[in-house]
């Protein structure tokens, strides 16, 4: 099962993700992790990119394409993959088709999580986290025991700086202006499915399984 995960901050990618691996044993592909990694062991294209980020460059396309291309092809990846937070723009997606195509691993289901801007406006805006021990509450769905005070170790809990409607708007913005492109060349080959990321974790799941489950 070869599948793209999309959808904004908030909409709950990362639990719908880890959900997504544990019932289908696939590996989770981000190219964070796998840049991390490149330069880590030391690779051609890990010292390629470091030479990129060590100038404050953005690493090209080409080499996160490499790293793409040699990735998929890992034992791990014989039962497919889950993409997480690439193809980023529309050329990168192209060139990943041809990528994908070329190895036989094609994506075969785009998963693209939505939510309402007034409920992802009230789960982020209502999101408070523990400074010390990281923590994370809601006021309204999970409210701590003493308001404003972290259950676990008594810190004042504090709210993330860009949890603001403000910046839930721009980030909103940016997040539709550089993934229609993406969604929109996906739906030309008929592999993207919209769901609603508004419901309880366990219904959008049900969701996504559904939608997987015709690819078989
Ligand atoms: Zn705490």
């Amino acid at each position: 099962m070869n599948i793209l995960i999309m959808g904004p901050a908030g909409a709950g990618k990362g639990t719908m993700s880890d959900l997504i691996l544990k019932e289908y044993d696939i590996p989770h592909i981000s190219t964070g992790d796998m840049l991390r990694e490149n330069v880590r062991k030391g690779t051609d294209l890990g010292k390629e990119a470091q030479s990129y980020m060590e100038a404050g460059k953005l690493v090209p396309d080409s080499v996160i394409n490499g790293m793409v291309e040699k990735r998929l092809q890992e034992p791990d990846c014989q039962k497919g993959y889950l993409l997480d937070g690439f193809p980023r723009t529309l050329v990168q997606a192209q060139t990943f088709a041809e990528i994908a195509d070329k190895i036989g691993k094609p994506v075969e289901a785009v998963i693209a999580l939505e939510v309402d801007f007034e409920i992802l406006k009230e789960r982020i805006t209502g999101r408070r986290i523990c400074p010390k021990c990281g923590a994370i509450f809601h006021m309204k769905n999970h409210p701590p025991k003493v308001e404003g005070i972290c259950d676990e170790c008594g810190a004042e809990l504090s709210q993330r700086k860009d949890d603001t409607v403000e910046q839930l708007k721009v980030r909103m913005d940016e997040y539709e202006k550089s993934t229609k492109p993406v969604i929109d060349f996906y739906e030309g080959k008929g592999v993207v499915t919209h769901i609603d990321a508004a419901n309880k974790p366990a219904e959008v799941f049900e969701k996504i399984k559904e939608a997987l489950g015709k690819i078989d």
